[in-house]
């Protein structure tokens, strides 16, 4: 609640490029359905974020940052 990306960097540890990419997800042994957690993603780590969340089964949407903040 009251989180906002407005100006974000990227979610990699140690990388501060700043984030073109938004991914959305969700543990379900954590959150209940309806939460949204979000990492940022400079366009060199999206891939590497995406694949992390997606190996446990937690990403729900990979947005492109101006659609996410739109
Ligand atoms: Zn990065």
């Amino acid at each position: 609640m009251g989180n906002t990306a407005s100006h974000a960097y990227c979610s990699r540890k140690g990388c501060r490029a700043p984030a073109d990419w938004a991914l959305v997800w969700n543990n379900p042994k954590l959150h209940t359905p309806d939460r949204r957690k979000v990492w940022v993603a400079c366009d060199e780590h999206r891939e590497y974020l995406a694949n992390f969340l997606d190996l446990r089964g937690f990403l729900r949407e990979t947005i492109p940052m101006d659609e996410f903040e739109g």
